[in-house]
């Protein structure tokens, strides 16, 4: 599809010449995420990185101009889908009729309240950002696992919100206060104090009246589903320790002056028993500044920099039941104290912590901890790496999650699908300080392999459903009209409900609901546009790949549409080498 010259230039008016694209180099760039070749086959179709290509990339500067765009929109029936800092397939538009909504120029800190603790941000600040200007006055900023490169406007209005530091820094959807927010018609919603008529301020999150917060963004995010938010108040914490942050050398090789009272624990707690033991006691005393549960093979990759370095420490791999606890503090007092309780909580488990004695992590480490920048070292084994699901709940129940998912990981292993980890992948965490918890599977596969792919799909499916067999509550990643759908009817039908959100807010359905939930429930007519809409992305993607050679037919895949088995050939390209004259 290609978007009418007209409505171009209506929305340039908006923007100004330079700030909307349609050419077709960048809007391909555009239809390019990590991992969306998982979510296209999860979604039957192709499993090839690229979602559907927007009709154009629109950047606006201000809320005004968000508003006319979405008005815009409104008027021609074209969806949009926001866009923060773009990373993963979340921010993709899921159909071909959809503008994408770059925020890139939206980047100002708009205020630092450091007496009352917040700060307000638009969409494309990042975490670092941030970060750095509160330590001018001593405070830190919750960064979600994703690492401080990304937008923390995205993560707490709009997804998910697990982080390292969740034990003193919380969950994204605890720590949103005010909220400026373009509703799916173009009005512009402002909630809590920032929404009051006599003296607005973004101090608070909710009301006056009822709060919205549950519908905003609820527990995992509306992922774009629900309009554009422009701006927010975020909540700031005391940073952990003496905010001096001195990197000197050359990427990969970095060094750190280690703050002087920083003190980082790993541990083998041998069992989950015991695991669950040492972190509910390390959250009941609110010493811990990380306190986190990996497996093995992600403590060597957490301290490592590169595949070399992290081959030297196969030794790290071998630890049965890892916690990686960090304490730091801003006085030698605090400091003295907090080490004084985990000796004695080591004493009573019977614990050792090997750092120190049996390894010393490089200096860098602890920036990286600092930074929130542990997540990315996940890509470092595989090239690749996605979560096949997880919990949010007890610790005992997340940790049951676990061991069921251990074991079902085993057999893609068996496979040769996912990298072998022994099936322990796992990242658990509490939040403030162990009133409840999260657990998450990060699996390694290879993105650029059908079979690794397909294994990998099936494996993510089978890990949800893991859930209503087990009974192990909510899985974390429920998104999309599918799975709604699928876990709607096992949890009161709250799938329904969500749908009403939907309507009531976007009657025109006019904010990409790929992620979140369609207005309607799939009728014949719905089935068959889509089916309407993916023959014609195949036949393009066909003219697409003329441009290129098959090196590999993989194998064919039957999909059941519309009553009957359809077999699609999957087969992978490479450009055509262009002959040299
Ligand atoms: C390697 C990796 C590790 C990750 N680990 C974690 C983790 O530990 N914890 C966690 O919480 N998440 C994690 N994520 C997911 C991550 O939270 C999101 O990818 C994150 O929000 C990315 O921020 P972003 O700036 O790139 O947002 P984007 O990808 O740009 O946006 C994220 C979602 O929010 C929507 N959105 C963005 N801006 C707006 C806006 N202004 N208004 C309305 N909707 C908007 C987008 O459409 C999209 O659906 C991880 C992702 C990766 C790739």
């Amino acid at each position: 599809m290609v978007l009418d010259k007209r409505i171009f230039k209506e929305f340039e008016e908006i923007v100004g010449v330079g700030n909307i694209d349609d050419n077709e180099a960048m809007i391909e760039c555009y239809a390019y995420n990590w991992c969306q070749e998982l979510f296209n086959y999860i979604d039957d179709d192709a499993p090839i990185p690229f979602s559907e290509v927007p009709l154009a990339v629109i950047l606006p500067s201000t809320t005004k101009e968000v508003q006319r765009i979405v008005k815009l929109c409104n008027k021609h029936k074209i969806q949009f889908k926001a866009q923060s800092t773009g990373l993963g397939p979340w921010n993709q538009p899921s159909t071909e009729n959809c503008i994408l909504v770059d925020l890139r120029r939206m980047n100002k800190i708009i205020k630092i309240d450091h007496k009352n603790l917040y700060a307000v941000i638009e969409s494309y600040v990042s975490g670092a950002q941030l970060q750095v200007e509160v330590m001018k006055f001593g405070l830190n900023c919750h960064i979600s696992g994703a690492g401080p490169q990304v937008s923390p406007l995205a993560s707490h209005t709009s997804m998910a919100g697990p982080g390292f530091t969740s034990p003193s820094t919380g969950h994204s959807a605890r720590n949103v206060l005010g909220v400026e927010w373009v509703l799916p018609n173009g009005d512009i919603m402002r909630l809590g104090s920032i929404g009051l008529k006599n003296k607005p301020d973004w101090y608070n999150g909710d009301g006056p009246g009822p709060s919205l917060r549950g519908i905003m963004r609820g527990w995992i995010g509306a992922k774009s589903g629900l309009g554009i938010f422009t701006k927010v108040a975020i909540k700031l914490f005391p940073y952990p320790c003496s905010t001096e942050y001195n990197v000197t050398g050359r990427s990969p090789n970095y060094d750190f002056d280690i703050p002087d009272f920083i003190k980082v624990y790993v541990m083998d707690c041998r069992s989950h028993k015991d695991l669950e033991k040492v972190i509910l006691r390390v959250g009941e005393e609110e010493i811990s500044f990380i306190c986190s549960h990996f497996s093995g093979l992600a403590v060597t990759t957490i301290f490592s920099n590169n595949i070399e370095s992290l081959m030297n420490k196969v030794a790290l791999g071998s630890l049965k039941v890892p916690l990686v606890v960090i304490i730091a503090a801003r006085t030698k007092r605090e400091f003295n104290y907090k080490q004084k309780v985990m000796e004695l909580i080591l004493e009573e488990l019977k614990l050792t912590n090997i750092i120190e004695t049996k390894y010393t992590p490089e200096p860098i480490f602890y920036a990286e901890a600092l930074r929130s920048n542990l997540g990315l070292h996940g890509f470092m084994a595989a090239g690749s790496f996605m979560s096949s699901g997880g919990s949010s709940d007890t610790l005992a129940l997340c940790f049951n999650a676990a061991i069921n998912n251990t074991m079902l990981k085993k057999k893609y292993i068996k496979k040769g699908a996912v990298v072998n980890d022994y099936g322990e992948g796992v990242w658990g965490t509490t939040y403030e300080h162990g009133h409840f918890s999260h657990c998450e599977f990060p699996t390694m596969f290879d993105q650029t392999n059908t079979y690794s792919i397909e294994g990998m799909a099936d494996y993510v499916e089978k890990s949800n459903k893991l859930h209503l067999t087990k009974n192990l509550g909510a899985p974390f990643f429920v998104e999309g009209t599918k799975m709604h759908e699928f876990f709607g009817p096992y949890m009161m039908d709250y799938h329904k409900w969500l749908r009403k959100i939907k309507e009531a807010f976007d009657p025109n359905n006019i904010a990409d609901s790929g992620f979140y939930i369609s207005p309607k429930s799939k009728t014949i007519q719905d089935f068959k546009l889509k089916l309407k809409t993916k023959l014609r992305k195949w036949n393009y993607e066909s003219k697409r790949i003329e441009q290129f050679e098959p090196i590999e037919v993989l194998h064919g895949r039957t999909f059941k549409a519309i009553g009957r088995s359809v077999k699609f050939i999957v087969r992978v390209f490479r450009p055509r080498r262009r002959s040299s004259k």
